[in-house]
């Protein structure tokens, strides 16, 4: 018992739990299967670059948001750049800049796409997400735990949760209905984006949920060093990290009143107070006990099958081959095995002189993909599979980027299988749990469904999904644990 609490993953939710309650005076240890910490905001090192291996934006870092709070309480020592245009959206041979400010996004997109009420429609947006914002900072004890939290959420700002309540239950698309568009690519445009935040389309996101993700590129950052620099600096806001420690088997003690042995590759420890912070597919296996089974089993709506995992290549490009913006979204149609019509290109920033070295930028580029198009093939016909995707991606990259083959360099490329191996996520499963108006509100889990000391976090736990929100997870628990 020589921790408070003890937690499992050193990703965005274990570290921002544990750094916030090792601020508060509490003796805190992580166990982390891997050798470095971020999980699915982890890095690599190659080459001598350095590569974003999932995760490449910060967003949420407006005053009051998530990652702000983060990075103010924490004092994290982080150098981060506002990038705008926050996103590019690259269309046949459209580009299409999301600036930040309001008035410049309209203007871009009355010039990109004719005939759309973009006024309307972005300005009835931004409420939304203004006020998807205030509650979801607000609202603590959601899901709503108790007759008393159930209390707080109308007694605390009423009117704006009557006005958001049917946001919850509508989906993005019967908004856009009531503007007529017709043109496809710019739906398209609207649903990749999508895909990249809620991981839903607009006829199943939330409208709540959907125009917080389509305004998240308004408040888009890039740390120097990267997500390198992002989970270093958290880790080091935690005192003790033990890595190589996947855990195996948790046991309760007395139903978890007198706390948890948790044993792991290298041993045993002890705890009176236990955070997961690994997806939930991942937990029943940890524990004998069948409630555990039984309860992750009823819940329905996180089937694997409607959940996603993402195809990934790594590389180096001359610096400077693409100046507009860090980040860009390339629709094309029937990328191979894959499941979007896009892929996601972060670059390096060309002023950060730990990652943009050598006349070069790297890159991280992601798609989604099924975790079953991967898993249980033999090894050349997965590489097989690997080639065919990348290949793919690759030429559309050089087309829009006007680049040569031999621009292209220090390529790698990553599935649902690396995931597994650098993460242990069920099946490669990364990106939480899509949005979706068919997920019923009451099927959220509470993050102390199972036993009194055994709390849950993580972006498959709510309000989960990219590490805003994650962090706020672990701040909500924090503030719950710390009254
Ligand atoms: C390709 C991709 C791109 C993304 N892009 C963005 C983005 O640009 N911006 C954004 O905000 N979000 C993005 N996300 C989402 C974001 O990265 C994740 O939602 C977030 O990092 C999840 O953090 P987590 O702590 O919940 O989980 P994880 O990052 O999965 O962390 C869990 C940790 O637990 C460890 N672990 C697992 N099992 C065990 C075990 N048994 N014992 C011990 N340790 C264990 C893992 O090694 C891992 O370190 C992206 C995700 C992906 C996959």
């Amino acid at each position: 018992m020589e921790f408070d609490y003890i937690i499992i993953g050193a990703g965005a939710a274990g570290l921002s739990f544990a750094a916030l309650m090792e601020k508060r005076g509490y003796k805190i240890a992580i166990l982390e299967a891997h050798s470095l910490p971020g999980g699915c905001s982890s890095y690599f090192e190659r080459d001598g670059f350095t590569f974003d291996a999932g995760a490449t934006t910060l967003s949420g870092l407006k005053e009051g948001r998530p990652l702000h709070r983060l990075i103010t309480e924490l004092d994290l020592k982080l150098e981060l750049i506002s990038i705008d245009p926050g996103i590019v959206f690259i269309i046949g041979d459209k580009k299409i800049s999301r600036y930040r400010d309001p008035e410049r996004w309209i203007e871009e997109l009355t010039k990109k796409f004719k005939g759309i009420n973009h006024r309307k429609l972005w300005s009835k947006l931004k409420q939304i997400e203004t006020r998807g914002w205030m509650l979801s900072t607000t609202f603590k004890n959601i899901p709503l735990r108790s007759l008393k939290s159930l209390l707080s959420f109308f007694s605390v700002k009423l009117p704006l949760a009557l006005i958001s309540a049917p946001e919850l239950f509508r989906s993005v698309e019967s908004e856009l209905q009531k503007f007529h568009i017709k043109d496809q690519s710019y739906l398209n445009m609207l649903d990749e984006l999508l895909f990249i935040t809620a991981q839903n389309n607009r006829q199943e996101t939330p409208l709540l949920m959907g125009a917080m993700g389509l305004c998240y590129p308004e408040d888009t950052s890039y740390a120097i060093g990267g997500m390198k620099a992002f989970s270093n600096a958290l880790a080091a806001k935690c005192s003790t990290i033990f890595y190589r420690h996947q855990v195996q088997k948790i046991t309760p003690i007395k139903n978890g009143l007198d706390g948890f042995t948790i044993h792991t590759v290298q041993g045993v420890f002890k705890t009176k107070k236990l955070v997961s912070t690994i997806p939930h597919w991942n937990i029943p296996d940890l524990f004998e006990d069948k409630k555990v089974k039984d309860f992750f089993s009823s819940k329905k709506t996180f089937a694997p099958k409607d959940c996603w995992s993402a195809f990934m290549i790594y590389l180096t490009v001359p610096l400077n081959c693409a100046t507009e913006s860090l980040y860009y979204q390339i629709h094309c149609e029937g990328i191979p095995f894959c499941s979007t019509k896009s892929f996601f290109v972060s670059l390096s920033h060309p002023a950060d002189s730990t990652r943009s070295i050598k006349g070069r930028q790297t890159v991280t580029i992601s798609t989604h993909t099924k975790s079953s198009e991967w898993l249980g093939l033999d090894n050349v016909e997965y590489k097989n599979k690997k080639e065919i995707t990348a290949n793919f991606i690759l030429s559309v990259l050089k087309e829009k980027f006007k680049l040569q083959e031999n621009d292209l360099q220090n390529i790698v490329t990553g599935t649902p299988r690396t995931f597994i191996k650098y993460t242990k996520r069920y099946l490669g499963l990364v990106g939480g749990i899509p949005h979706s108006l068919k997920r019923n509100p009451l099927d959220y889990i509470i993050a102390r469904p199972l036993y009194k000391n055994f709390y849950m976090l993580g972006d498959t736990q709510f309000p989960g999904q990219g590490i805003a929100a994650v962090v706020l997870g672990s701040m909500n628990l924090v503030d719950y644990l710390d009254k």
